[in-house]
Order: structure tokens, then sequence, then C-alpha cells
């Protein structure tokens, strides 16, 4: 499935003025070992419920939530066991990016979301 960066506001939020990093899986391919996430939700603009899902013992990043697309998972790429072969194959939400942040001109870029087929 598809991954990339992400430069919205809630991203960068939660991510020290970073994008976010996160590989889109399928939900049923996704196993929590242990522990059960906390979730902070927010609306995007389209109306959605989007969760941002965390540990509540350390703060880290683990998935987010699309109430939309509930049978996907963006996992973030922090979360994943082994993230050396993660590739950003699209930035989303470029138009919210900051000067100071580094755009490949090689990856595409889209204004907001990706849009989904
Ligand atoms: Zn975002």
């Amino acid at each position: 499935m598809g991954s990339g960066a992400c430069f919205c506001l809630d991203c960068q939020a939660s991510n020290g003025g970073a994008p976010a990093y996160a590989a889109v899986h399928q939900k049923s391919d996704f196993l929590l070992e242990k522990g059960e996430p906390k979730v902070y939700w927010s609306q995007s603009e389209t109306g959605n419920r989007i969760g941002r899902a965390f540990c509540a013992d350390c703060g880290a990043s683990i998935y987010g939530i699309n109430e939309s697309r509930p049978d996907y998972l963006p996992i973030t790429a922090s979360a994943l066991d082994d993230n050396s072969d993660f590739k950003v194959m699209a930035l989303s939400w470029v138009s919210t990016a900051k000067p100071w942040h580094t755009l490949d001109s090689n990856i595409p870029a889209f204004e907001k979301n990706i849009p989904s087929e």
C-alpha cells in the first residue's frame, strides 16, 4: 500500500514540527502485541473523525484512524518493527509545509490529502 509524509498542521503539532511519516496497511495485517493505545480525536477538513493512536506510557505515535476508511491504518514509520526500507512515495498537505521543511521535488506532492482512487 502507499506510504508518505504528511505536512498537515495536526501532524506537525504531534511530531515536534516535523511531518508524519506513515505507511498505509490493511487493518487486518496489523497486530498490536500488547497494551492499548490512547487515541486523540479531531475532525478533518472534510468532516471525518480522525484519530491519532499513541502509546499512553511514552507518547510515541503508533497509527492513525480515519473513520471513513476503517479497514486501513496509516502506521507511523517509527512504530514499524523495521523501517529501514521505508520509502516516501508521496507528500500530502504541502500547502501547510513550512519554508524550512525540505520537500523532495522528485516525490509527487499534493496540496492537501492524497486523492484516493
Ligand atoms: Zn497529517
